[in-house]
């Protein structure tokens, strides 16, 4: 029997990145070819030249279709097969190669905001719902939107065999969160961007459209965030903390290049008004959640464990922040 490929890739949408992915239907037992698409269509090429290349790079059993379907996470290239300019991943990949004998791993915290009829999933026709305050973590209709989406999303990332780690609702009515990792670089940076693919594409099913912006209610409201947890093997074994503290002290030498590379609009998020420090200074403690770093009480206990880069835009690109998070770290502790 044929079997259904879903290739999916990152657009060349400003500023902002999109997924875009379409079906491939491929002869029993077939393995996954290069591919190709229209990239004057995507802000990846122009209509005279405008083939660009699908390479796979991650795939896993499609949880929507089932059967023998996939999906194929893909990094794109130009027709000579080098990257894309687009192409953020052949960047983490050269960071991840470089530092492999640290063994990094991440865990990313992506949070989301559901919209349904044109504003935040819970916000009513006119005026604002109650303040922030019980939606963290809350239960009741009174304060929790989109929970079937969220079972549904989190059973088709088991069913994918993502490593997703929990979920939570979040303190701004209608904002959710999921947790993918512990993985190595390039792992958790492919299967955040299926998991971001899957939570689309689930929500599209109940109606409800999921967004990444980082500030999508202005004011009083708290932005959305992809808290991102990094440990190398010398911060996991005995003695780490030295290690975690050397983290910290490095990532505080490049505060605006982090930055740069942390999501869109991170300076409407990164105010110093909702947890996080402001985008532009820079400052790291132990469980500290007004901090640009946090240490979690745990590791100080055991004097080891990870750090928590608060900093990154829920909007984000996971190659880019986890490829400067090893260039920056591993880079000082080699
Ligand atoms: P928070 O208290 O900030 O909300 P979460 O529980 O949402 O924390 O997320 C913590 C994340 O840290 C999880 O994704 C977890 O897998 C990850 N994590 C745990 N240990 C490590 C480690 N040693 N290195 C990197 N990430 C880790
Ligand atoms: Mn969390
Ligand atoms: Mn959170
Ligand atoms: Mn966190």
């Amino acid at each position: 029997m044929a079997y259904r490929a879903e290739y999916i890739w990152i657009d060349g949408t400003e500023p902002t990145a999109k997924l875009r992915s379409k079906t491939k239907i491929l002869k029993d037992g077939a393995s996954l070819p290069i591919w190709g698409f229209d990239g004057s269509s995507t802000n990846q090429a122009t209509g005279d030249k405008s083939d660009c290349v699908l390479r796979p790079v991650w795939s896993c059993p499609d949880p929507i279709r089932g059967g023998d379907d996939v999906l194929v996470m893909c990094e794109v290239l130009l027709v000579d097969l080098t990257p894309h300019p687009t192409n953020t991943r052949a960047k983490a990949q050269a960071m991840a190669e470089k530092y492999a004998d640290q063994e990094p791993w991440f865990g990313l915290e992506q949070e989301y905001t559901f919209y349904k009829n044109g504003r935040p999933y819970g916000f009513p026709e006119s005026g604002f719902p109650a303040p922030q305050g019980g939606y963290y973590c809350g239960v009741g209709a009174d304060e929790i939107f989109g929970r079937d989406v969220v079972e549904a999303h989190t059973d088709a990332c088991i069913d994918a065999g993502i490593e997703i780690s929990g979920t939570n609702a979040e303190v701004m009515i209608g904002q959710w969160e999921y947790q993918i990792g512990p993985l190595g670089t390039l792992e958790v940076a492919d299967q955040l961007w299926v998991s971001r693919w899957l939570l689309y594409r689930i929500a599209e099913e109940f109606d409800v459209m999921a967004t990444l912006d980082a500030k999508p209610v202005k004011g009083d409201w708290n932005g959305a965030g992809c808290h991102t947890n990094f440990s190398t093997k010398a911060m996991r074994e005995d003695g780490g903390w030295d290690s975690i503290i050397a983290g910290c002290e490095a990532l505080g030498k490049v505060t605006a290049k982090h930055i740069a590379g942390y999501g869109h609009d991170i300076e409407s998020r990164l105010t110093g008004a909702h947890e996080t420090q402001r985008h532009d200074q820079f400052s790291y403690g132990v469980s500290d959640r007004g901090a640009s770093i946090r240490i979690p009480w745990q590791c100080e206990i055991d004097k080891k464990g990870y750090l928590e880069d608060r900093r990154p835009n829920a909007n984000c690109d996971p190659y880019v922040v986890c490829g400067l998070m090893v260039e920056t770290i591993c880079g000082a502790l080699a």
